[in-house]
């Protein structure tokens, strides 16, 4: 049976405050396995924005952040994740009752990859090279040349709903870490974690102001937030569709943008593959919190060889899904994330069928007893796709996996560089020297042998072609959140040596 949860109210969280939004308006958070009502939530408008943008500007300026020697913020970092850690099961809650993960996934490896990450950030920001030294030139005089790292100011970060408390610390975690104050605007359907996590970071004593979250629509708060003048740097993840649109909004005041897209992508069998790890892996890699992540292994190339035989293990491992409450820590797959995102995915579903692929497992929702108002979708795979059919082109962002046949492996690796994504790709093979030959042919952010997944706090993270631009996770993430100062200091103090002066003087 369903739980009946309390609706609980968040304000928006301004300014180190609860604040009501200005309008006294809400919004309504559907738990996506009833189809209830989880929480209800101040609806941000442009007002509330400004505030947000304010407060993070007068933080920022005021120096009590941004100054602070990197050992000192490392230490609130840390102090951050020890308050994260302390409050697991209510983030852990949260998450599920907005975003559909489910508590195995967001509790086992959420929480835990976001400690990893403050205390990974916290170590790097301490060993970062802030000022790097140039040699003294010949020409045309001595002087010392220092480059310095600095922090932006004031940050936005706009958020998706699959994994809203990942995605949000992997702009907030760095953005801090290099002295940036951060305004978030979360997804509307999952705003809840962030908003707790701000009152975490104030708890811990992050200064008022350094973290914002206000949620509200995309199209009003989100795009007041993207062009507001005060805001020095936006870092997006979602669709690619918004991402063009807020890279053309953050070029009216020149904003520095780095964007985190789709995918679709590819991961390929060789002949050879461990198929007792290849099958679940692959499953693994595409069924993950209903294949609701933007790296998921979409589309899986298989030989021709063992195509049939294939998809009959890859039908049997399937059976082993099993989809339910994501409160329950029986469940291994949750609903997708709302109403509209079901329509989507049966929607490409039935594209399919019509476009003559062939439904080998799933394709229905899934029946799920005492939560006849969730929306849960069967695991889905299709057979017989050729690589240009939408299914296989077009990200479907829920529970559906093409399996797509070739003959030898460079028509794996056209097809699998066919696609206007390059987020991931992955490659299952005992052969290691073939695997890295592959990967280097491959063109995506990260590739991954016998394995899917795996992220790392110190590895980064982004797309290749339209799949996004920028770095997030790991050292590269620490460059994305600063700008780079050239500071020159004259080292001959006779004006007569000054050669240059002639070319404007006598
Ligand atoms: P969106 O890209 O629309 O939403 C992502 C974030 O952008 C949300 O916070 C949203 O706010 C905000 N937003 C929407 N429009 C604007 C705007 N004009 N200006 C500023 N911010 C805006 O994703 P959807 O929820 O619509 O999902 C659609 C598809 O996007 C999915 O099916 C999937 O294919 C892809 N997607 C990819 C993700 C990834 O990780 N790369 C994550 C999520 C989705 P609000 O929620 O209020 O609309």
């Amino acid at each position: 049976m369903a739980t009946v949860l309390d609706v609980k109210e968040f304000p928006l969280f301004i300014g180190g405050k609860w604040t009501p939004a200005q309008s006294g308006e809400t919004f309504d958070v559907i738990n996506p396995a009833t189809g209830q009502l989880a929480a209800r939530v101040a609806k941000a408008g442009v007002d509330d924005v400004n505030a947000a943008v304010a407060a993070a500007r007068k933080a920022f300026d005021s120096g009590m952040w941004s100054k602070q020697a990197p050992e000192s913020r490392a230490a609130m970092l840390m102090l951050f994740a020890q308050k994260i850690m302390e409050n697991a099961n209510e983030l852990v809650y949260l998450e599920a009752i907005s975003s559909g993960g489910t508590v195995r996934r967001v509790g086992f490896s959420d929480i835990l990859q976001i400690g990893d990450l403050l205390q990974q950030t916290a170590k790097f920001i301490q060993e970062y090279k802030y000022v790097e030294y140039l040699p003294i030139p010949p020409f045309p005089g001595p002087a010392n040349g220092q480059v310095w790292r600095e922090p932006f100011g004031v940050c936005a970060a706009v958020t998706p709903w699959n994994f809203p408390m990942i995605l949000a610390m992997w702009k907030v975690v760095p953005a801090l870490a290099m002295g940036n104050t951060i305004v978030v605007k979360p997804a509307s359907n999952t705003p809840l974690s962030t908003l707790k996590l701000a009152e975490l970071a104030s708890q811990a004593g992050i200064p008022a102001g350094v973290f914002n979250v206000v949620a509200g629509p995309g199209a009003s708060a989100g795009e007041a937030l993207v062009t507001h003048p005060d805001v020095d740097k936006v870092a997006f993840t979602g669709s690619t569709e918004v991402g063009r649109r807020i890279m053309q909004l953050a070029a009216g005041s020149v904003k520095k943008v780095s964007l985190e897209l789709g995918g679709k992508s590819p991961s390929i069998i060789l002949p050879d593959a461990d198929l007792d790890i290849a099958i679940p892996g692959a499953l693994f890699g595409v069924f993950l919190h209903s294949g609701q992540i933007c790296e998921s292994g979409t589309r899986l190339f298989v030989h021709e060889s063992m195509y049939d035989s294939v998809i009959d293990r890859l039908v049997e491992k399937a059976k082993d899904i099993r989809l339910g409450d994501p409160l329950s820590h029986n469940t291994g797959m949750g609903p997708v994330v709302s109403k509209q995102q079901f329509d989507t995915v049966m929607n490409y579903i039935e594209i399919g069928k019509q476009e003559g692929a062939r439904v080998v497992c799933g394709g229905k929702p899934a029946m799920v007893e005492g939560y006849e108002g969730g929306y849960f979708i069967e695991p889905t795979i299709f057979a017989d796709v050729t690589n240009d059919m939408r299914i296989a082109q077009e990200e479907i962002f829920g529970p559906v996996l093409v399996v797509i046949k070739y003959k030898d492996v460079a028509e794996a690796i056209r097809l699998a560089n066919d696609t206007i994504y390059g987020l991931a790709a992955g490659v299952w093979t005992r052969d290691t020297n073939e695997a890295y030959r592959i990967a280097r042919e491959l063109r995506a952010g990260t590739v991954w042998i016998n394995d899917w997944h795996m992220l790392r706090a110190d590895a980064p993270f982004g797309g290749y072609k339209q799949s996004g631009f920028g770095r997030e996770l790991g050292r590269h993430a620490l460059d994305e959140y600063t700008q780079v100062k050239h500071v020159h200091a004259s080292l001959l103090p006779e004006v007569e040596k000054r050669t240059w002066l002639g070319i404007l003087f006598g």
